[in-house]
């Protein structure tokens, strides 16, 4: 016998009583997105693996062991990208866009892949939306990347469900300093650390600060601190940020464990947090990174951004219930016609009905069947009305117009007549 066709684990099927809240999250940030300036950018989705080798870096998770990696007929080693800052960095350098210090406000929103365990918001085909900024170097952009998420939060009716941490890094020589602290004291409580911090005290000690091993966190509760060690520079950043957020009036909270393992990340780092899902409660997360780019070989230039998954925000929404009724609204006009010629003219009268009603849902009755049959399509179809068009309505050049919702009678309605009342009708609720 042979086996079922199945999906591959962790990639999932987005089904068609899902899709609407996902055009929903999608347009909504589509949006916000303009509104602020931002222009999309649309990226492929594979990459030379040396791409995310040399952006992402080695000794993170994402690179080591989360990787779709092959080779394709031609020998070259590809990877299924696993976030969208390194692909969007190379489209940006490889099309001049930065040059002269020109400022780039950017989205992107797409398919990532990641070999992880898959488990509810974790999974191994999943979706960001992300932003990039290049060549703005200050807190006031950091400020309106928050910002900007904020108002998404309010949109979604999620802003009483989400926090936002904050913590800055600091350059790159203050985390040098700090980093030898840390390991200074890890390395005298070695033998407690769960095995991933062991290995990653040599490869990225500062990831060890967001294991998620509680034996491990509690010994960091003594550790050193990254805020004892920034740079004034950064400081005087992280102030700057803070004073807008005030000044706006989102809160935060500063988590000094708040990090991202990677040299060219620097400064600010933020994270949007859910208790409303479990453990995989980050929906955003973001940070400056402005080493990254002259780490690809192009002149240093500021970069900060953000992704968001998408399904774990899809997740929230569902899980709210703040999903409008109105998005799964059905069609609002079900045409039945009985006989070929009558579905001859059907046909042509529906394509008049859209040209003279913009937005119409109207749903054509296909496969042709008795009048029981297409009666109950019809109200399976949920539409508001039943259009009828048999022998008779052909002859005298009109349509049964049937409420499917009440008890109203049917109307007889001539075609040239027929818009307006459709219009009408469907205006009242
Ligand atoms: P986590 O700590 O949850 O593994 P991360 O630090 O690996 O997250 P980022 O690389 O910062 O995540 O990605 C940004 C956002 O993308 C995350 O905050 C999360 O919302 C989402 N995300 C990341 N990995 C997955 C995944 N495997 N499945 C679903 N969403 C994901
Ligand atoms: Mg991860």
């Amino acid at each position: 016998m042979s086996k079922t066709l199945q999906a591959i684990r962790g990639m999932n099927d987005i089904l068609p009583e899902q899709t609407p809240t996902w055009r929903y999250l999608e347009n909504t940030l589509a949006t916000l997105l303009d509104g602020y300036g931002y222009k999309e950018i649309r990226l492929p989705v594979l990459e030379f693996t040396e791409l995310f080798a040399r952006g992402i870096g080695e000794g993170t998770d994402v690179v080591d062991k989360e990787m779709y990696t092959f080779l394709d007929r031609n020998a070259e080693s590809l990877t299924l990208r696993p976030e969208g800052t390194a692909g969007c960095v190379r489209a940006v350098l490889e099309h001049g866009l930065t040059g002269g210090g020109q400022v780039q406000k950017l989205w992107y929103a797409g398919p990532m892949y990641r070999y992880e365990k898959p488990q509810k918001g974790r999974y191994r085909q999943f979706h960001q939306v992300g932003v990039e900024v290049f060549n703005l170097p200050g807190p006031d952009i950091d400020a309106e990347l928050i910002v900007l998420t904020a108002r998404l939060w309010q949109k979604l009716g999620l802003a009483g469900s989400v926090t936002l941490q904050l913590n800055s890094l600091g350059s790159s020589e203050a985390r040098a300093v700090y980093r030898d602290a840390l390991v200074a004291y890890l390395q005298e409580r070695f033998e407690q650390l769960d095995e991933d911090s062991q290995r990653r005290l040599t490869t990225n000690p500062l990831r060890i600060l967001d294991s998620k091993n509680a034996q491990t966190q509690a010994l960091l509760v003594g550790a050193p601190t990254l805020h004892d060690y920034l740079d004034e520079e950064s400081r005087v950043h992280f102030e700057g940020l803070k004073a807008r957020l005030d000044a706006l009036g989102i809160g935060y909270e500063i988590n000094p464990k708040l990090v991202r393992g990677l040299d060219y990340y620097g400064r600010t780092v933020f994270e949007w947090v859910t208790d409303k899902l479990g453990s995989q409660g980050t929906v955003c997360a973001g940070g400056r990174y402005d080493g990254l780019i002259s780490q690809f070989g192009g002149k240093p230039t500021p970069g900060v951004g953000f992704a968001m998954g998408v399904e774990r925000l899809v997740l929230l929404l569902e899980t709210l219930e703040l999903v409008p009724a109105a998005l799964h609204s059905p069609a609002d006009l079900y045409l039945c016609a009985f006989g070929e010629p009558a579905e001859l003219a059907a046909l042509t009268l529906a394509e008049r009905l859209r040209d003279a009603m913009p937005g119409l849902r109207l749903v054509v009755n296909a496969g042709a069947g008795s009048f029981k049959s297409q009666f109950k399509k019809a109200d399976k179809s949920g539409a508001r009305f039943a259009l009828i068009l048999g022998e008779d309505e052909l002859a005298t050049r009109v349509v049964g117009c049937k409420p499917l919702r009440d008890d109203s009678e049917q109307q007889t309605i001539a075609w040239d007549a027929l818009a307006q009342h459709l219009a009408t009708c469907l205006a009242q609720a």
